[in-house]
């Protein structure tokens, strides 16, 4: 545990991210600071260890976090289409958005199915690393795909800020990098396979 009052810690420029605009990253640097032994928190040279098995359990909030992101955008693109008008034809009437829908609100249903395993898994303490890995994979890819194809829906209100469509696909790209980027799923999916 490092107190923040030690010197050689510092708080550097907060960084400015494309979404995920209401949690600040900030640059934090840790200058030849001297921890006080009662601060080891654990043992000595463990907390690369500790950190890793808290790693699955991360993973799995980020794919319910997708999976949450997929659904709330079904909802506004199904909303939207049923509301804009085209010379006198609902967005949604046409079969194209019918069809678009449709697919989304099929492959938001696999995610909850994965993600209920996800958590019955965890509860049980059975969450492999691998399972994780996948669940987060899936998830993360089926809703960038989900959000990304309820935006076009939206037409140009799609890319306005104001409609929360906009912040959705901003706030849901990082979900495919943090936690572990997908390449890095698949790695860890592969190695499980013995690839
Ligand atoms: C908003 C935000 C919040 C974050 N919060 C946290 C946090 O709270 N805690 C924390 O610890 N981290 C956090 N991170 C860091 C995040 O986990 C890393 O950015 C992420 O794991 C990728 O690491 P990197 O940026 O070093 O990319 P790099 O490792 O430099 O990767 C660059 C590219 O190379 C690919 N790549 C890397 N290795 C391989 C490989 N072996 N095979 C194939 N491709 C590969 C990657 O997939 C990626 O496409 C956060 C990042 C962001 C953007």
């Amino acid at each position: 545990m490092v107190d923040t009052a030690l010197d050689g810690y510092a708080v550097g420029r907060k960084l400015s991210k494309i979404g995920l605009k209401t949690s600040d990253t900030a640059e934090l640097s840790f200058t030849d600071v001297k921890v006080p032994v009662e601060d080891l928190l654990g043992e000595e040279n463990k907390g690369f260890s500790y950190l890793g098995q808290n790693l699955p359990q991360e993973r799995l909030s980020i794919a319910v976090g997708a999976y949450a992101q997929a659904s709330a955008a079904v909802r506004f693109a199904q909303a939207y289409t049923q509301d804009r008008n085209i010379f006198g034809k609902s967005v949604a009437s046409f079969q194209n958005t019918k069809f678009e829908l449709a697919a989304c609100k099929a492959k938001v249903d696999a995610m909850e199915s994965s993600v209920d395993r996800g958590l019955e898994l965890h509860d049980a303490g059975e969450l492999t690393a691998a399972d994780a890995a996948s669940l987060k994979l899936f998830c993360t890819e089926a809703a960038s795909d989900v959000i990304d194809r309820c935006l076009q829906l939206h037409g140009g209100y799609g890319y306005i800020n104001e409609y929360p469509i906009a912040r959705l696909y901003a706030d849901n790209r990082v979900n495919r990098i943090y936690g572990g980027t997908s390449e890095v799923m698949r790695s860890i999916i592969a190695k499980d396979m013995g690839l």
